[in-house]
C-alpha cells in the first residue's frame, strides 16, 4: 500500500475515460436568482441551508442524499411495482439484489437509513454498553444514544487532520479498540459499528485490510461486526485505486469481500443506490433477523416492505446492479475529482485526499479570524448561497451537537462545509461554476463575521437551527 496517495489522481483516471456513461433524456429547468433575492431567502431561512426552499437554489450540493438521478430502466421498473400489502415481488428482487451484491443472508427493507439503525440500535446494545466507531454519522450515534449505548469514537488520528495525505483516513485504530475493551471487557461492547467511506471524516474509505484484522480481533473476543454499507460502493472504488492487490478486481468483487467480514449492514439506499427513497437492514444471523423482523412490523411496515413502495423497492433492486457497475463508479468518484482538482489549482483548503461524495471545505483555514462559536463552517455555507445559490451542508461544531452529560456544545476538530456532488445530476460545467463561486467567497474571506444561534432544536439541531449574523 502506497504510504500517500496524490492528492488527486486525476491523471490515473485519464481525463478521457470518466465521462459519463449516461446521455440526458429529460432535463429539469433551474432557478437564476438576483444576489438581492438570495439575501431575503437566507434571511427568512434563518441562516440555514436546510431551511431554503428547494426552488431558492440554483445548483444544489447539499447532500447526495436521495438527490440521484434514476435511469430509464429504473423508472420503467417503477411500473412494475406490485403494491401488494404483504409478499410484493418487488421485495423478492430487493431480496435478491442485496444478497446478491452484498452477500448477507437476510433482508429488512426499511423507509430510509435510519430505520434501519433504529432496529438494529434497539435489537444489538444493552444499555451502559459500549459502540466503538469510525467517526459518528449524525443519525447512527443518535439511534446507538437513544439505545442506552455509548458511542466512541476509534478511528486512527489522520482522520481528523484535514491536511493528512493517508490513502485510509477510514480505518479503525485498533490499538484504540483494543484499549477500550481492555478496561472495560468484551461483554461491555455491543457490536463494532464500521462505515465505509467516513463521510465527516470527509469520504475517506476503509481498506480491506483493516476490514480483515477487525474481523480477527472481533473473532478473537467474541464481539460482532456491523458496517454501515450506505457508501460502501464508494469504498470499493478506492480499495481499487490504491489497495495492493485490488486493480484487478471489480467494484462488485471488492463490495462482495469486504462485506463478507461482517456479520450484517444497514443501509441508506438512497445514497449509493441511485434512487431517491430506500434503505435496509441485512443479517446472517437467522435469531437477530427474527426479532428485527418482527421490530420493523412496529416501526416501518409489514417485513416484505418495511415503509417503502413495491415500485421502491423495484428502483432499489435495479439501482444496486448499476451503482456497482465500474464505469459508474469510475465517473462518479471523476466528477468529485474534477472539482477538487479545479479547487486545488486555486488554492482553495479543503480535506485531502478528496473523498468519494464530496469536497469537505475546510472553514477553519478559510477563516482563521473567526472562533468556533461564531460557526466559521455555517459561515461559509451562507456565504456561498449568497455569492451564487449554491447549496452546501455545514459539517462542523453544530452538526455535531451538544455533549448530553454535560450539555455543551461538542467542539469537533473538522470544521468542515460539504459540496456533496447528486449521482448523475449535474455537468462538468456546473462544477465550473461552483468551483468559480468557492474561489470567489475565498477571495472576500476577511469581510466574514460568523453567526450566532436564535434558535436550537434539542434533536438533530443542524437540520432546523436558525441564525442570525454577528
Ligand atoms: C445518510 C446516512 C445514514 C442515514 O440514512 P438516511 O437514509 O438518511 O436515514 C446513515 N449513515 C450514513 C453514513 C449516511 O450517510
Amino acid at each position: 500500500m502506497p504510504e500517500h496517495v496524490p492528492v488527486t489522481t486525476g491523471q490515473q483516471l485519464g481525463r478521457r475515460s470518466w465521462a459519463e456513461p449516461w446521455k440526458i433524456k429529460m432535463v429539469e429547468p433551474l432557478w437564476m436568482s438576483t444576489r438581492e433575492e438570495r439575501e431575503r431567502a437566507l434571511a427568512e431561512a434563518g441562516y440555514n441551508t436546510f431551511l431554503l426552499r428547494s426552488e431558492e437554489v440554483y445548483i444544489d450540493l447539499l447532500t447526495d442524499s436521495g438527490t440521484n438521478a434514476m435511469s430509464d430502466r429504473q423508472w420503467a421498473g417503477m411500473i412494475l411495482g406490485d403494491e401488494a400489502y404483504a409478499g410484493s415481488r418487488n421485495f423478492y428482487r430487493l431480496e435478491a439484489a442485496v444478497q446478491r451484491y452484498y452477500g448477507y443472508a437476510h433482508v429488512v427493507p426499511t423507509h430510509q437509513g435510519r430505520g434501519a439503525e433504529h432496529l438494529i440500535s434497539q435489537l444489538a446494545i444493552k444499555p451502559g454498553q459500549f459502540v466503538p466507531g469510525n467517526m459518528y454519522f449524525t443519525t447512527t450515534r443518535l439511534h446507538q444514544e437513544r439505545a442506552g449505548g455509548v458511542f466512541v469514537d476509534v478511528i486512527r488520528d489522520e482522520a481528523h487532520d484535514p491536511e493528512s495525505l493517508y490513502p485510509f483516513k477510514g480505518d479503525v485504530d485498533l490499538g484504540k479498540l483494543e484499549a477500550l475493551v481492555a478496561e472495560h471487557g468484551a461483554e461491555q461492547i455491543a457490536y463494532v459499528s464500521l462505515a465505509g467511506t467516513v463521510n465527516m471524516a470527509g469520504g475517506q474509505p476503509v481498506s480491506m485490510a483493516n476490514v480483515k484484522a477487525l474481523r480477527s480481533f472481533c473473532d478473537e473476543h467474541a464481539i460482532r461486526l456491523f458496517l454501515d454499507a450506505t457508501r460502501m460502493v464508494e469504498n470499493a472504488w478506492f480499495i481499487q485505486e490504491r489497495e495492493d492487490g485490488y486493480a484487478g478486481r471489480s467494484i462488485a468483487e471488492i463490495l462482495l469481500e469486504f462485506c463478507s467480514y461482517t456479520d450484517g449492514a444497514w443501509m441508506s439506499a438512497k445514497k449509493d443506490s441511485l434512487v431517491n427513497i430506500g434503505g435496509w437492514l441485512a443479517l446472517n444471523d437467522s435469531d437477530l433477523f427474527e426479532e428485527a423482523r418482527n421490530l420493523v412490523v412496529v416501526f416501518e411496515g409489514l417485513h416484505t416492505y418495511g415503509g417503502l413502495a413495491g415500485r421502491d423497492m423495484e428502483a432499489i433492486a435495479i439501482g444496486i446492479e448499476e451503482s456497482v457497475q465500474d464505469a459508474h463508479v469510475r465517473s462518479r468518484i471523476g466528477q468529485v475529482y474534477y472539482l477538487g482538482e479545479l479547487l486545488e489549482a486555486a488554492d482553495v483548503p479543503f480535506v485531502r485526499p478528496v473523498g468519494g461524495h464530496a469536497i469537505f471545505l475546510d472553514a477553519r483555514r478559510f477563516y482563521p479570524h473567526l472562533s468556533q462559536d461564531a460557526f466559521p463552517a455555517q459561515t461559509l455555507a451562507a456565504e456561498l448561497y449568497l455569492d451564487s445559490g449554491i447549496r452546501s451542508m455545514e459539517r462542523g461544531i453544530v452538526s455535531a451537537g451538544r455533549d448530553p452529560k454535560t450539555g455543551d456544545h461538542r467542539y469537533p476538530k473538522l470544521e468542515l462545509t460539504r459540496l456533496t456532488i447528486p449521482r448523475r445530476v449535474y455537468t462538468q460545467a456546473h462544477m465550473d461554476v461552483v468551483a468559480e463561486a468557492v474561489q470567489a467567497v475565498y477571495a472576500a474571506r476577511e469581510n466574514a463575521r460568523g453567526l450566532k444561534l436564535t434558535y436550537e432544536p434539542r434533536l438533530l439541531r443542524f437540520f432546523q437551527a436558525r441564525f442570525e449574523p454577528l
